[in-house]
């Protein structure tokens, strides 16, 4: 391994290969705590042809590389299962803005947040987003193929990307950075590798669509008693608002941590069940609207709104979930989605189960309603025990619903894949991971076991 390390300083130079034990556990451990990995060091190649030379290196030496953009994974997809490298796209930057075809050509280590400021200069912005934006990077994003909080108005990142560069397994570069919106000359490479979790290619750059930035947000914080409630509200509010850009939901359980962990004061009565959260982002401040329409709908039994900026303080009670979950110790996490009008079936379904067989986990359900996905979390379960993990996903499957809505399979749930995926199916991406990833060095014991 020692020989690696020299191979790839003679390459990068020596303060580009970092071995600092600090460091080197610290990416090796993901955004959870949950899943630790080794690494023998940590390489952040500045252009593509150094991701090549790494490849090359890993290949003949038969040394896995881990790809890592920002490390927010929630299925520890970015965190080494047999050691190796861990590459770090922390500094293939650069963002170029075409105002004219309205898109950006952009590095895969740059954040969310950078793409988004930079498209805000051109009163644009990506479509996607999510609360780990300040850190998660397009080439994180691209290979999740991540959804977050707009996915019901504008689709998820594959519905954005239009031009994608990459080195794969086998070292070689594709590269299809012209950006145009229609291209159908053979296979759709930006598609391919877009949520493969790195397993066949290092992402190097992609081209994304951009939309017009909203001049503003409305949002309402409503308080309804059931999710069968909150789902009628959210189906109705989608007919009625063109501009309807999220609706998200949150139980109890989950508020009353937010609560606590920020001590801050619930904007409404009594905490309710559920909250539902509605966004309008457009031309114009929609709060009457949002207002009268819920008056007009006798399950919303309280509502808070408010507008632009105003309305941060409203989503915090959606973003900061995740942090207070995190709070409260080591989280199983499992990203679902299940047919929009069977999740009130299935959380009291989960509910029943861990009354019954699990009394010591606490479940704590919140999601993007709009697109059917639900994040359960669950709390006082052993880190390596998954037994309950599997047996909600495999009711997930008997639903007709999918173990992953937009988080991955990760190393979290390697051995459910087959729950949704035929095995004729996962024989056809084995073959495809063959082809581009022969030696097998690619996120290892990631996506596939
Ligand atoms: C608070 C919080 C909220 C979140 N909310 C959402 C949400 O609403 N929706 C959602 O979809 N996700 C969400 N996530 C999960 C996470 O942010 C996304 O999966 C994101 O896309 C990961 O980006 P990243 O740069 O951190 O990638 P990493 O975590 O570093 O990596 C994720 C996967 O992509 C691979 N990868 C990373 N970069 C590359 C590259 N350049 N080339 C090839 N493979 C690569 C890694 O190997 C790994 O398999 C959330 C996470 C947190 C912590």
């Amino acid at each position: 391994m020692q020989d690696v390390v020299e191979a790839l300083r003679k390459s990068f130079g020596s303060n580009s290969v970092v071995t600092d034990p600090e460091i080197t556990t610290s990416n090796a451990t993901d955004w959870t705590g949950r899943f630790r990995g080794e690494a023998i060091c940590v390489i952040r190649p500045v252009n593509p042809w150094q991701v090549q030379r790494a490849i090359e290196i890993a290949r003949n030496s038969h040394t896995p590389i881990t790809t890592q953009g920002g490390n927010t994974s929630l299925v520890g997809g970015a965190t080494p299962v047999n050691g190796g490298v861990i590459l770090s796209s922390q500094f293939l930057k650069g963002i170029e803005i075409e105002r004219t075809s309205q898109i950006a050509r952009v590095g895969a280590g740059v954040t969310l947040t950078e793409l988004n400021s930079k498209a805000g200069e051109f009163g644009l912005r990506f479509a996607v987003d999510l609360a780990a934006r300040d850190s998660a990077t397009l080439g994180g994003m691209v290979a999740t193929n991540a959804g977050g909080i707009h996915v019901l108005r504008y689709g998820g990142t594959r519905q954005q990307l239009v031009g994608i560069e990459a080195i794969l397994g086998t070292g070689q570069m594709i590269s299809r950075m012209e950006g145009l919106y229609k291209d159908n000359s053979g296979y759709d490479w930006a598609s391919i590798l877009c949520g493969s979790e790195g397993t066949l290619g290092v992402i190097t750059k992609a081209v994304v669509k951009l939309v017009p930035a909203a001049k503003h947000r409305s949002v309402a914080l409503v308080s309804v008693d059931t999710l069968a409630g909150a789902i009628r509200i959210m189906a109705e509010a989608r007919r009625t608002f063109a501009s309807l850009d999220a609706a998200e939901f949150m139980s109890r359980a989950g508020l009353k941590l937010v609560q606590r962990l920020g001590e801050k004061r619930w904007p409404l009565g009594d905490m309710p069940a559920y909250a539902l959260l509605l966004e309008t982002a457009g031309d114009e401040v929609e709060v009457d609207e949002l207002a009268e329409f819920l008056e007009n709908h006798e399950e919303a039994t309280d509502a808070a709104l408010a507008y632009d900026s105003r309305a941060d303080g409203l989503w915090s009670w959606r973003e900061e979930q995740s942090v207070a979950i995190n709070s409260q110790g080591i989280p199983h996490k499992l990203d679902v989605t299940i047919p929009i009008e069977e999740m009130p079936a299935f959380v009291g379904y989960v509910s029943e189960l861990i009354g019954i067989e699990y009394p010591r986990v606490q479940a704590i359900f919140f999601g993007h309603l709009g697109d059917g996905n639900i994040h359960v979390n669950l709390l006082n379960v052993d880190e390596a025990d998954d037994e309950i993990d599997h047996e909600i996903l495999a009711t997930v499957a008997s639903s007709g619903g999918s173990i992953s809505a937009e988080h991955g399979i990760g190393r979290a749930k390697v051995h459910d894949l087959s729950l949704t995926r035929s095995p004729q199916d996962i024989g056809s991406m084995l073959s495809i991971k063959r082809a581009l990833d022969p030696s097998h060095i690619l996120n290892p014991g990631i996506l596939f076991d």
